[in-house]
């Protein structure tokens, strides 16, 4: 496909799915639209906002749920080479489900510096807000914090906060983090070598039943996984790739970087600059996104 025609299908693209989140946006959040479509009009109007203004939009749309939330700010000040560096965020705790049992999913909604931050994190954020609006309802025997993490960005310190403030180890079973979801159709898993590799079977289940190719990273990148791992807490980490970067993130992180171009992850060209943009977000990644995270869970579920 040359350029041009390319250009033309997502401006085509483009004009449709706003469409659609008009819909979305006027019919209210209880509207049954198909999941791809929800997820999609979320990642759009989280698209090129502040981490801020991304967290007000969770918080309006978890309220139209009607599903409880809580938020909790935070500051953390460490010196830097000499300089004091302050951060500062807000995490965002939806609880659905009941019983003793702690089930957490992660997703970070804070964005990189000049990145319009649609797959990185819109993608996993979307696919959390879906989580909470669809699955509330069900018949749990477990609850579930669905996390909106803060300053993942800033080396996973939203998650490290919520694990002092809320963790209680005996009642926990395991955090799951959704981040990059939006493009592709291979799910990425990992890491392997991590405290959450007992729930990798279920995963596997999951990738079968829908008919998709799943790579087991034993490297998998820096996210609020590891703020659980260094806790000593079981944690694992899910994404949606282009076909083949699962094995490409996994040897590009074994060799820190040294790898000859054709190695080069293809979503590197993307996350963490100006081109993280909607027009690259796939609705049948974020679906399938949302599908894997809805069997993992419902089967987790009925082992508590
Ligand atoms: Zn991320």
């Amino acid at each position: 496909m040359n350029n041009l025609r390319s250009e033309e299908f997502r401006t085509w693209r483009r004009a449709r799915w706003i469409l659609a989140v008009a819909a979305f946006t006027a019919a209210g959040v209880q509207a049954q639209n198909p999941v791809e479509d929800d997820l999609y009009g979320h990642v759009l109007l989280l698209e090129g906002k502040t981490s801020a203004e991304r967290g007000t939009y969770i918080e309006t749309t978890l309220r139209k749920s009607g599903v409880g939330y809580m938020t909790t700010p935070f500051r953390k000040v460490f010196i830097n080479r000499g300089d004091t560096v302050r951060i500062a965020g807000n995490n965002i705790v939806a609880r659905i489900g009941r019983g003793s049992k702690r089930v957490v999913v992660g997703a970070h909604f804070d964005v990189s510096t000049d990145s319009p931050g649609a797959n990185d994190n819109g993608s996993g954020t979307a696919v959390a807000l879906e989580l909470v609006r669809r699955l509330s309802r069900l018949d749990w025997n477990c609850s579930i914090d669905v996390c909106f993490f803060d300053q993942e960005e800033a080396g996973n310190v939203g998650s490290t906060q919520y694990i002092r403030q809320f963790v209680i180890p005996s009642q926990y079973v395991i955090m799951i983090n959704v981040d990059v979801v939006g493009m592709g159709d291979e799910l990425y898993v990992g890491p392997t070598t991590g405290s959450g590799s007992s729930v990798l079977a279920l995963f596997r289940d999951a990738a079968q039943e829908l008919g998709v190719r799943m790579v087991e990273g034993r490297e998998y990148p820096s996210s609020d996984h590891e703020s659980f791992t260094k806790a000593r807490l079981q944690s694992i980490s899910m994404s949606v790739v282009p076909a083949g970067d699962g094995q490409r993130l996994s040897t590009y992180l074994r060799n820190s970087g040294a790898v000859d171009s054709s190695s080069i992850p293809r979503l590197l060209s993307v996350i963490h600059t100006p081109d993280d943009r909607s027009i690259y977000v796939q609705p049948a990644s974020l679906k399938l996104a949302f599908e894997v995270m809805s069997i993992v869970l419902r089967r987790l579920n009925e082992q508590l």
